[in-house]
């Protein structure tokens, strides 16, 4: 049977025997020729630089040298012999040390000949000595490796280099192959009208390049292919599965705006939309009356006003007949979201709101369901009680999702079967803001609406770093804040892995406090994540009513809670805490009329990174440009929200410093799927042929969040 080269086993290349062939696949998962390949080096050193022997002077440096060698000797007692060669050049002479290959050195390196010799130097007094240089004849001019000016550097392991395939080693391996490889057995996958447009080599050349490039250019027009590429098969993939969703996933019409919505907007609105929820709002109507099944992700800071949009949202499915329900991470976010809905909904509108949660039993939860079962229930709001099995709907038309980022894969496809003829359309909200830098990557397959406004007549919250030395003055601001009637928030960081550790910061914040706001005077509520749930909502109502003053906590009371009363925000060890969880965090308070301090508690000594991450939040209050910092401290993978969503890594192509050629990609895949969306064109065929073969092994997209 015919293999083609780049699916052979490793043992086809010259000089990979089984051993190492083994090894590549044990210690880097390199199973084929293809693999190795895919292997880029990880960075080229420079070789068109050669330093003269007299100039070679600072210990520890890597130098590369032009020479003969002028003797060879083996010199020292038979346990600790060793090999010494002279090398000179024009300029002086050097010492060669090699304590092991040392039969195999006397052999290959015959003295009298010019060398290049590449390694770090060692400086005994006047002696100059490179121990185990790296040496090649000058003569072999057909060898790559001498006329290169950029030389790869390859990953290794320290099994690998025993085994001879340290970076050199592999070196000598892909020159091997690259002997053995045509220009044919890289074929050409992308189309050729995108090569000529965008001026970017050939597959092969750019393989060749990136691991042999001749010099920088062709190194730079190497990975600018191979990072397109990269993008462009991706967003082929998105952009396709996108546009068969939309064929695919018919959904209900929703054609009508009627009375519910009416008679809210016109007698019940409390305030007028912002720009961005009108904009928000409309983009969401479009969508219910398409035709196809809406899935949008709804994005919006903390305290933007995603509620209200929502519940517009919901009045339209209602006006055409169906039932809406809202799904929240907690009880107590589900439990405000009935509060405030029940309040913003008028009883002349003649809407039934149903609560379910894991606390409701018995005979009400029995009627609860009938109710929602007959469709007598409008909006169903609750907590993932909702896509239990015994949750039936008479006509679900719209769900939504609160707080993405806490519900998983599988939850949300539950929701959808809770659909009868069509999926109902989902609508996703969070206030986690991922920078419009990564939308095309993430959610490449989803709507995003996004409101980048906030509510006229908020008071910035405004930002303070503190150290322990400011603390009686923090103390002394706190009181003053409780004296007009607000209340605080105290928070110290959770970590997971060291869950113990952090209660007993807990439990010493709580005993400095009360010390510095005793009792009866001050009181304190406390919630940890070790508490049970009842335990934390009684904890939490309290503060929510005004019964307590203070509330400390770790971290679990990040997202949503809503006390417009609580006017400041200490974060204690801010320093420990990622810069997307300190935005949540702030966003706590600033819900009311009274000016809103965040205040960052941290010690004298921070790292840069702190450093940057702090002065971050007292500069900006805008979550988006915060992501984005986010983003470049921690880089991509970090990003709260898209853990779970598995945010596809690239080989060379980096999402922010490579973000126009992203945007390229991604405009010539609408192109092409526009007008092909199957990719059946002659002039596809290999494009297609190559996505079905190394893109299907690839997650989908669509479902992450
Ligand atoms: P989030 O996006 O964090 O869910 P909410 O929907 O809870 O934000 O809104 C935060 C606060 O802002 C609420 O008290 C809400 O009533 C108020 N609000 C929302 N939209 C507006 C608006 N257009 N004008 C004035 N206040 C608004
Ligand atoms: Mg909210």
């Amino acid at each position: 049977m015919f293999i083609p080269l780049l699916e052979q086993g490793l043992t086809y290349i010259k000089g990979v025997g089984p051993t190492k062939s083994e090894l590549l696949k044990k210690e880097l998962a390199i199973n084929t020729v293809r693999d190795l390949l895919m292997d880029y080096p990880i960075r080229y050193e420079d070789r068109t630089e050669f330093t003269l022997i007299k100039d070679v002077t600072a210990n520890s440096e890597v130098v590369q040298l032009r020479g003969v060698l002028t003797n060879l000797a083996l010199v020292g007692q038979t346990r600790k012999k060793r090999l010494v060669g002279t090398f000179k050049d024009e300029s002086g002479t050097i010492e060669l040390v090699w304590f092991r290959s040392i039969k195999w050195i006397t052999e290959n390196l015959p003295v009298n000949h010019s060398y290049r010799i590449y390694g770090r130097v060692n400086l005994f007094g006047r002696r100059k000595s490179i121990a185990h240089p790296e040496i090649d004849r000058l003569s072999k001019v057909s060898d790559s490796d001498q006329t290169a000016s950029f030389v790869p550097v390859y990953r290794s392991t320290e099994s690998l280099g025993a085994s001879g395939l340290d970076s050199r080693g592999r070196r000598k391996v892909m020159q091997n192959l690259f002997k053995m490889i045509a220009p044919s057995d890289l074929s050409e996958h992308l189309p050729q009208y995108i090569l000529d447009k965008l001026k970017l080599v050939s597959y092969f050349e750019a393989i060749r390049d990136i691991h042999f490039p001749k010099d920088n250019r062709a190194l730079l027009q190497a990975e600018r292919r191979l990072k397109f590429e990269e993008f462009f098969l991706l967003q082929i993939t998105l952009v396709r599965h996108y546009f068969k969703n939309k064929q695919v996933n018919e959904g209900y019409v929703f054609e009508v705006i009627g009375n519910s919505f009416n008679y809210f907007y016109e007698k019940q609105m409390p305030f007028t939309l912002t720009g961005a929820q009108k904009r928000v709002l409309k983009e969401i109507r479009q969508d219910l009356k398409s035709g196809s099944q809406m899935n949008r992700l709804l994005q919006g800071d903390v305290g933007s006003g995603k509620t209200i949009v929502a519940l517009m949202s919901m009045l339209i499915a209602i006006d055409n007949g169906f039932q809406a329900c809202l799904m929240a991470p907690t009880e107590i976010l589900a439990q405000q979201h009935f509060d405030s809905l029940s309040e913003l909904i008028h009883p002349k509108m003649n809407l039934r709101i149903g609560f379910l949660s894991g606390s409701i039993k018995g005979k009400s939860r029995q009627e609860l369901l009938k109710l929602t079962r007959f469709g007598e229930v409008h909006i169903l709001i609750g907590t993932h009680a909702l896509i239990e099995e015994g949750v039936r709907f008479k006509r679900l038309g719209l769900a939504i999702i609160d707080e993405q980022h806490r519900f998983g894969v599988a939850q949300r496809a539950k929701l959808w079967e809770k659909g009868k003829e069509f999926h109902p359309h989902i609508l996703i909200m969070t206030a986690t803001p991922i920078p419009r830098t990564l939308h095309m990557t993430l959610y490449g397959d989803l709507d995003v609406s996004i409101i980048d406004e906030l509510p006229p007549g908020r008071k910035p919250i405004k930002t303070l770093h503190k150290t322990e030395y400011h603390r009686p003055e923090v103390i002394k601001f706190v009181k003053k804040e409780i004296q007009k009637g607000r209340q605080i928030y105290v928070v110290f960081p959770l970590i997971e892995e060291s869950e113990k550790l952090d209660l007993e910061d807990l439990n010493r914040g709580y005993e400095r406090l009360l010390t510095d706001f005793p009792p009866p005077a001050f009181q304190i509520s406390v919630v940890h994540g070790r508490m049970k749930q009842d335990e934390k909502d009684f904890e939490m109502n309290r503060f929510k009513d005004g019964v307590t003053q203070l509330m400390v906590a770790t971290t679990v009371i990040e997202v949503g809670v809503n006390v417009p009363n609580a006017s400041v925000m200490i974060i204690e060890n801010s320093e420990r805490f990622g810069l997307s969880q300190l935005h949540q965090l702030r966003g706590r308070v600033g819900r009311g009329a009274d000016q809103s301090y965040c205040i960052l508690m941290s010690s004298f000594k921070l790292t840069h990174e702190a450093k940057e991450r702090l002065q971050t939040m007292v500069q900006t209050n805008d979550g988006f440009e915060i992501a984005e910092v986010d983003l470049r401290l921690r880089g991509p993978g970090s990003l709260q929200g898209t853990q779970q969503s598995g945010l596809p890594t690239f080989k060379l192509a980096n999402i922010i410093r490579d973000n126009d050629v992203l945007k390229t990609s991604r405009e010539i895949a609408k192109r092409i799927i526009d007008k092909d969306p199957d990719l059946q064109a002659e002039y596809h065929l290999s494009l297609r042929r190559y996505l079905e073969k190394y893109h299907n092994e690839r997650q989908d997209w669509s479902n992450i969040s």
